[in-house]
């Protein structure tokens, strides 16, 4: 494994933060990590798994040492009846994973069709579009201890998954590097096409018969006619997570705002979408210097080009505050901030 030193992280973020890391490295395989790492990192630094950098904000330099992932291979494992179980290698970019399962006729993975990024994070993400979460596919996945030097084999109960969130952002949070992931996929497909959408551009494109390709086609439209593309305006996707209340809390203050969209989480908690909160404070389109909120989706933050890390999180605070103080609600960053 070659270590460099002072390593331009611009290509590997998609906000396109100029940012520098100390020590960069990639890994192909688990012998590099298991042989090369005790020696490079015994020194006293942080380490930072990397994948795709979709999901991550670096608002500094990083005085640590990156890892990025480039564990490759994708491989049925086993099969019953119903199911094909699939594995693939972290370093695997996602979408490619999605047309692999495509080609193979499994289904599970369509509305996920275009998720910029690695394998790898989409379990620490619980990566979710159209109504589908990585949780719903996922089987199991194997992670490298980056102390002890071991692999642990984790379920999906092992990994909490929540909204956008598992235990490796939380208790287990830069304690491991997801080296593989098991997916288990149907072999009849069970089509989800109720969220968001899906059902209208399947009618624009006149399907005649369903399809898990004609779902992936439909999320493909709708994602690239509405996301801002990473390598034209650097960005991270959705800032923000869309946050969820009591219904109770919910019923008051949709006495004042009667037009507030909501989705039902359970019986007694909505989701609100961050987006409607974000562009009722006045933020959609803003910019300031490179920094600033995409014309299309509020939800997004943008780097028009020189933006700094720290101009792009200091203007995610200022929607933070302006949220909190219209309507009393807290929103939670749902990319990574380094
Ligand atoms: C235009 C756009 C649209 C997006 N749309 C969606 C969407 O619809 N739904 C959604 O859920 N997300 C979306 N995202 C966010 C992003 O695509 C996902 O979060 C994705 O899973 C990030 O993958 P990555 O490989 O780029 O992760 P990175 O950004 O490289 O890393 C994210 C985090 O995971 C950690 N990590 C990465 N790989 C590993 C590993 N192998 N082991 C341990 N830790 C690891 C990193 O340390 C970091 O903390 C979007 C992003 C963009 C830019």
């Amino acid at each position: 494994m070659q270590v460099q030193q002072n390593f331009l992280l611009k290509k590997y973020n998609t906000f396109g933060i100029e940012v520098y890391a100390k020590y960069f490295a990639e890994f192909d395989s688990i012998n590099v990590l298991q042989e090369v790492l005790p020696s490079i990192a015994s020194g006293n630094f942080p380490i930072l798994i990397l994948g795709g950098g979709s999901n991550i904000l670096f608002t500094k330099n990083f005085e640590g040492l990156i890892l990025k992932n480039e564990l490759r291979g994708i491989s049925v494992i086993k099969e019953d009846d119903e199911f094909v179980y699939v594995q693939a290698g972290a370093g695997e970019n996602w979408h490619q994973f999605v047309l692999y399962c495509l080609q193979k006729n499994l289904s599970g993975v369509e509305n996920l069709s275009l998720i910029p990024g690695n394998v790898g994070a989409s379990p620490m993400q619980n990566i979710g579009a159209y109504g589908v979460e990585i949780k719903d596919v996922f089987y199991e996945l194997e992670a490298f201890h980056l102390k002890e030097k071991t692999v642990i084999r984790f379920n999906s109960s092992e990994c909490e998954f929540g909204y956008r969130d598992s235990i490796f952002k939380k208790r287990y949070k830069d304690q491991f590097a997801i080296l593989n992931v098991t997916f288990r996929l149907n072999k009849n497909p069970q089509y989800n096409i109720s969220y968001g959408a899906i059902e209208q551009e399947l009618k624009q494109m006149d399907v005649e018969e369903l399809s898990i390709h004609a779902i992936s086609q439909a999320v493909i439209n709708i994602r690239s006619s509405r996301l801002p593309d990473p390598g034209v305006i650097g960005n991270a996707g959705s800032f923000f997570k869309n946050p969820t209340m009591p219904g109770k809390n919910f019923d008051e203050l949709k006495k004042i705002y009667f037009d507030i969209p909501s989705y039902i989480v359970n019986q007694d908690h909505v989701k609100i979408p961050a987006a409607w909160l974000i562009e009722q404070c006045g933020w959609k389109g803003y910019k300031k210097g490179d920094a600033g909120v995409h014309v299309k989706q509020a939800l997004v933050l943008v780097n028009y080009g020189k933006a700094s890390g720290k101009e792009i999180y200091q203007l995610s605070e200022e929607i933070k505050n302006s949220v909190k103080q219209k309507f009393n609600i807290d929103l939670e960053r749902e990319v990574n901030i380094i």
